[in-house]
């Protein structure tokens, strides 16, 4: 006679990507998991408001590898595009220099191939070369290894031949600029690691392959904004039978000497759990939540001496009128390149000048704004807390009024006249809303003595249980980091239950899995 075993029963502390990501996993899976949040709605960093008729999200805008989310509706045979839809953007990015240089970044060779044979024509058998290192690194260091995780530092001895091979030790810069000539061809190839925190002259070449996920997969934007593809993976999770608790924190992670017990929420509720999954930043979820173990105390001082990325100051605007000709995603360059990333990433100083990425969600989808309004968000990278402890409560008007100034003398002009709509999103809040140590806005900076063996662990070593997931976590952040965290720490969990790993499910992009359900 076959002995029932009981359901197992999971806590996932925190909805961002990657928290979402593992509670559709372990609910697929058939482990009853309930998912807890803080805010008064799921997404994390990609939280949504909505002001006088425009929807801004707050943080992630462009998605890329649609592969990974498409994975996680097709373990339980749904399709992604029942749930959500996802419209493509091209240019990927229109990228603009003070001098007037403009390039725009996409997946059509010939158009790359012209626009780099126009600035600097020796420099396009240079990106072939280039195109090809990160293919390389695309294949090893993401298809194969950004889904593991790394527990243990024998992962790490495995990895290393592959490492060696793709110069890991060198820079995402130092590699470009082996390939390419001309300067601002080199930043256009190399500002990819400040989407994930990471400076482009100390983050590892490994992370040269965001330029290869880009072209094989482009870039996507979710209609209704990322904030439809939040809800959508949230409706999935409990279409699944999730269960949610929004609006609450947890306040403590219940724990033995080896194991944790369940968590125990800030309005008094105890929950019982056979396993634990923190997508918290990692220092808040050791230093506060496990405050009271030894494991916790020690492991957040350990943490503390670590480098954290930067943060960013986010200015959120909508304005009357239509701007045809500005492209969904830009970045700005401005007058320094290497400087203004060393006064943001060492020196803690918050300069004059600012690079920024313009986000335009209504050149895809203008329904995110009121007929005949623009929405926009400006994010400029600036030091975390540790580095700058400015007061952004008295720094944030002026500092946004410089901004907008900005864009309107070089690209939005009218910008002040016409706004209905603004606010912003300091490191202060980073630290406040979102627990996110220093204000970070991508947790631990990713360069290689950080990186998967040497990043947080998605298990615990010491409390058996205890699993983490997202953007302090092997891979990294970024939405596919983050997603392939989940999948990296849903094995673990899978393999320490003794449940069965899924199929590997064949989830192409575009979505060819099961028969399609009806969109409710
Ligand atoms: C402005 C901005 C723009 C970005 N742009 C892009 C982009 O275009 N493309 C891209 O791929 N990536 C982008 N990123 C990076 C990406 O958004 C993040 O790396 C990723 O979303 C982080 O996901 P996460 O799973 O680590 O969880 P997070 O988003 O950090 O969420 C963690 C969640 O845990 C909750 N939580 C914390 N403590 C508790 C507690 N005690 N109890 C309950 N809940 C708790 C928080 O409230 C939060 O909801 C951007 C980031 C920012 C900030």
């Amino acid at each position: 006679m076959d002995i029932e075993r009981p359901t197992p029963k999971a806590i996932v502390i925190g909805s961002g990507f990657g928290g979402l990501a593992l509670a559709v996993r372990l609910q697929s899976a058939g482990i009853q998991t309930t998912l807890v949040e803080a805010r008064d709605k799921p997404g994390g960093r990609a939280y949504v408001f909505e002001d006088e008729g425009f929807i801004f999200d707050a943080g992630p805008t462009v998605i890329t590898d649609p592969s990974c989310l498409e994975e996680l509706f097709a373990l339980s045979g749904r399709r992604l595009a029942d749930y959500v839809e996802l419209m493509p953007v091209s240019p990927f990015y229109r990228l603009m220099w003070e001098d007037g240089f403009v390039f725009d970044y996409s997946n059509d060779d010939d158009a790359l191939f012209a626009q780099i044979g126009r600035k600097s024509p020796n420099d396009v058998r240079g990106y072939q070369r280039f195109y090809e290192f990160s293919e390389s690194v695309f294949r090893e260091g993401y298809l194969k290894l950004g889904t593991e995780a790394f527990v243990d530092f024998r992962s790490m001895l495995q990895a290393a031949p592959q490492l060696l091979r793709h110069e890991a030790f060198r820079s995402v810069y130092g590699i470009v600029s082996r390939f390419i000539r001309d300067p601002q061809l080199r930043e256009a190839l190399s500002f990819h690691t400040l989407l994930v925190g990471g400076n482009p002259f100390h983050t590892s070449s490994v992370y040269a392959l965001i330029h290869a996920l880009e072209k094989k997969w482009g870039v996507w934007f979710p209609r209704g904004g990322t904030h439809a593809l939040v809800r959508g993976l949230l409706r999935l999770f409990c279409d699944l039978g999730g269960e949610t608790i929004i609006g609450t924190a947890v306040a403590r992670i219940a724990a033995g000497p080896t194991r944790v017990t369940g968590v125990e929420l800030a309005d008094g509720r105890r929950l019982a759990a056979d396993l634990v999954a923190s997508n918290g930043d990692v220092v808040h979820t050791y230093g506060t939540l496990l405050g009271d173990h030894p494991r916790g105390r020690r492991m957040a001082s350990l943490l503390r001496l670590r480098s954290f990325s930067p943060s960013l100051f986010v200015t959120y605007f909508g304005v009357r009128g239509t701007y045809p000709e500005i492209r969904h995603h830009t970045i700005l360059f401005g007058p320094r390149y290497r400087e203004l990333l060393q006064d943001i990433y060492s020196n803690g100083v918050l300069a004059d000048d600012f690079s920024l990425y313009l986000h335009h969600p209504t050149a895809t989808d203008p329904a995110m704004a009121p007929e005949g309004c623009s929405t926009f968000y400006v994010l400029s990278p600036v030091p975390h807390l540790g580095k700058y402890a400015g007061d952004w409560e008295a720094i944030a008007p002026g500092y946004a009024a410089r901004i907008l100034d900005y864009l309107e003398a070089r690209l939005i002009p009218g910008l002040r006249a016409n706004l209905v709509a603004q606010r912003h999103f300091t490191p202060a809040h980073f630290q406040t809303e979102l627990n996110a140590h220093l204000g970070s806005a991508f947790s631990l900076e990713p360069v290689l003595w950080q990186s998967a063996y040497f990043r947080t662990h998605n298990r615990d070593g010491a409390l058996a249980n205890l699993y983490f997931v997202g953007a302090g976590t092997h891979p990294g952040a970024g939405i596919p980091g983050v997603v392939g965290s989940a999948k990296a720490t849903a094995k673990l969990v899978l393999a320490d239950l003794g449940l069965p790993q899924p199929q590997a499910h064949a989830a192409q992009w575009p979505s060819n899995a099961g028969p399609a359900l009806a969109a409710e």
